[in-house]
């Protein structure tokens, strides 16, 4: 501050880190940003922020920034510098000589969970209203669309059920595949304070997190279960609940689907879904268990909260459908401190879902194939959108190997170093005659662009991000764009491009547009937000001030739904070549593959991607810490150095994916939730043995 000077001015505008969502005043001195500091009057962060937060604007600057397009023919060729009329027309060009070529579908769009509402909406309208097809998908696919088809079947909505002031009335927490220290620090805050007043924590995660004991807080509870057996300790402790008669009769019968509710409750009375049974699968000790159910259902308010450690497996979708069995076997739903929420890991995810960036969801989470619906947008755009739903990222990528998906449109998302499999991706990629990549930096994905459109950081626009508790904030413009211009005009500028007559001049006309389309945020316009700070949908005529709480007098779809949750272990099976399973997480100073954290002036905190392994089995390889390890999976192997720990049981090892060195994504397989193809990320059998290095 001393040698930038004192602000003289601030903007309030959104953290575009995590979902918790926290507002910041940016402040300035002339046009020069000074700092960020948290916004105490920020209703997701009351005046509180994280490390990661705080230095967040450092990326924005920084000299790796391309701010001018790019085009090249082939991916082989340098890149040539343009013009944007030239590399818009270019871009234009190519994608609709592959549909002339190719036909409507062979080309689609990714919109990023990173990027603002107003910027999604356009960009699954540019595939719907231009490109002519549902072809639209979203990183959400690779982290919480289990949540999205989960919550939906059981709820009737895909979105958590409180706010986060919630925490402060619970009595009794699980905490399941989710590490908020490190991933969601300022929630993580909230929580530890209503541990030490006294709530209970049950945490159920492979590793021992730091929420199971630190400083004033410890957990009742630990149950350090097997990677990839989730549904198999949700549906032990429904075990428990009812068969010691300790589920809410009252609340179900009057709530909830009755004969769906029997059929289920037949199902986990079955001796095989016993603590006991399940013990040999699931590595947790049955007495723990039983003990964790009952502490549960009988301690008052019980609030769920739930990461990618739920979502990422082939069953992802199952286990998120049992979280909710679980609240309302016990009535917690509908009140202050209970409810089941999903702990968003990027800035808005629930966003960019809420949009209808998903190939089979118009916005507001409305299927295409519903007429009535595809009638509201057909009116308005003057167009006919396709009933069948598009193709999702995996499927676009089969395709494009195929040769039937031939050009992509990717925005503010780095696929090749984030999805699985990354031989596959790249595979897909490189078979493709026009790759648009629509980012800050030059990601590991543009080395297979044609096309490399500059993007504009949070700071240098204007818009909404919406986060893990449905809180629709506004982000600010605190700077011109260094790259001239906002992502919301470019994908404007390229739907013109292509034919289209597109003429917003503000993203407040697009949350108009949203408005007038989509039911949930039918009341939400931005004169509301500056008079609010921030408003929760659905917000409407029913809900004029916003909904803080979801599912308070009745389930969005009428009855809550009982499903039956079978347990089906995952075809990722150890063995004697393989006889470890990786699973991964983050670091409190870092951000997924930290494209943006490790350009801000934080980066003295960051560490190295490790490798955490037991004692017992460091010591049957001769492994002690600091040492390089190579970890070898059935899909490739990487290199990294050890740290010998007992926070992992014996058989588990696991490591963060913060360092494109890492390549993490390497050694993942490419097995995938039934229900979305949400990547089983955190289940990989490997073998970890002693190396030079890499
Ligand atoms: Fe808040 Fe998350 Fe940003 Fe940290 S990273 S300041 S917790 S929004």
């Amino acid at each position: 501050v001393a040698e930038l000077g004192t602000p003289d001015r601030s903007v309030i505008t959104t953290c575009a880190y995590c979902g918790v969502g926290c507002s910041f005043k940016a402040e300035l001195n002339g046009d020069e940003l000074v700092r960020m500091t948290p916004y105490r009057h920020g209703k997701a962060n009351r005046g509180h922020s994280c490390v990661k937060g705080r230095f967040a604007y450092g990326y924005a600057a920084h000299k790796d920034r391309i701010l001018n397009p790019m085009i090249r023919e082939r991916i082989e060729d340098p890149w040539r510098e343009v013009s944007w009329e030239e590399a818009l027309s270019f871009a234009a060009t190519k994608m609709r000589g592959i549909q002339d070529a190719h036909g409507k579908k062979s080309i689609g769009v990714i919109t990023s969970s990173r990027c603002t509402n107003e910027e999604t909406f356009l960009v699954q309208k540019l595939a719907r209203a231009v490109f002519g097809n549902n072809n639209t998908d979203t990183c959400a696919r690779v982290c919480h669309s289990p949540t999205g088809y989960g919550l939906g079947q059981t709820f009737g909505t895909s979105a958590g059920t409180q706010d986060f002031d919630s925490v402060e009335h619970t009595d009794v927490v699980i905490v399941i595949g989710a590490n908020p220290t490190d991933g969601h620090p300022v929630f993580a805050s909230r929580l530890k304070k209503r541990l030490r007043q006294g709530a209970k924590l049950i945490v159920i995660d492979p590793r021992r997190i730091d929420l199971v004991k630190s400083p004033h807080v410890q957990a009742a509870h630990h149950l350090p279960l097997r990677p990839g057996t989730n549904v198999a300790v949700v549906t032990a402790l429904a075990h428990v609940i009812v068969t010691e008669g300790l589920f809410d009769e009252a609340f179900i019968r009057e709530r909830c689907d009755w004969d769906e509710f029997l059929a289920y409750a037949e199902f986990v009375k079955d001796p095989r879904h016993a603590p006991e049974a399940n013990e040999m699968l699931t590595g947790v000790p049955s007495a723990e268990l039983r003990a964790a159910a009952r502490t549960f259902a009988t301690g008052g308010n019980g609030a769920i909260y739930y990461g990618l450690g739920v979502t990422e497996h082939s069953q992802g979708s199952t286990t998120v459908m049992g979280i909710a069995n679980l609240a309302m076997l016990t009535g917690n739903i509908g009140r202050p401190g209970v409810g089941v929420n999903p702990l968003r890991g990027q800035n808005n995810v629930q966003g960019s879902c809420d949009m209808g960036s998903f190939p089979h969801e118009l916005p507001g989470y409305r299927h295409v194939k519903n007429a009535d619906v595809r009638e509201i947008f057909e009116s308005l755009w003057g167009v006919e959108i396709d009933p069948e739903p598009g193709l999702r990222i995996p499927n676009m990528l089969d395709a494009a190997v195929d040769g039937t998906f031939r050009g992509l449109y990717c925005q503010g998302e780095d696929i090749l170093q984030s999805d699985p499999d990354t031989k596959h991706v790249a595979a897909g990629l490189a078979a493709m005659d026009c790759v648009i990549v629509h980012d800050l930096f030059l990601n590991e994905t543009a080395n297979y662009a044609h096309v490399f459109l500059p993007g504009s950081s949070f700071l240098e626009k204007d818009g909404t991000f919406t986060n893990a508790e449905r809180r629709i904030n506004r982000v600010r413009k605190v700077m011109a764009p260094r790259n001239g211009y906002e992502d919301w005009e470019v994908t404007q500028a390229l739907a013109n491009a292509m034919g289209a007559e597109w003429h917003y001049t503000h993203p407040a006309q697009i949350m108009e547009e949203i408005a007038e389309t989509t039911p949930s945020f039918a009341g939400v316009d931005y004169a509301l937000l500056e008079e609010k700070g921030s408003v929760q949908w659905p917000c409407n005529a029913a809900h004029p001030e916003g909904t803080p709480l979801m599912h308070v007098d009745g389930f969005v779809r009428g009855k809550g739904r009982f499903i039956v949750t079978e347990y089906v272990a995952t075809d990722e099976k150890t063995g004697p070549r393989f006889p470890l399973l990786l699973t991964t997480g983050r670091i409190l100073s870092q951000y997924n593959v930290g494209a943006q954290t490790r350009r801000t002036a934080n980066v003295v905190w960051h560490g190295q991607d490790e490798l955490e392994i037991h004692p017992h089995d460091a010591e049957n390889r001769g492994l002690k810490t600091g040492d390089w390890v190579k970890i070898a999976s059935r899909s490739g192997e990487t290199t990294l150095r050890a740290l010998v720990t007992d926070r992992v049981s014996p058989g588990v090892v696991y490591t963060t994916f913060h360092h494109p060195d890492t390549q993490a994504n390497v050694i993942t397989t490419d097995y995938s939730d039934w229900a979305t193809n949400c990547p089983e990320y955190k289940v990989t059998a490997v073998q970890v043995s002693q190396s030079n290095g890499p």
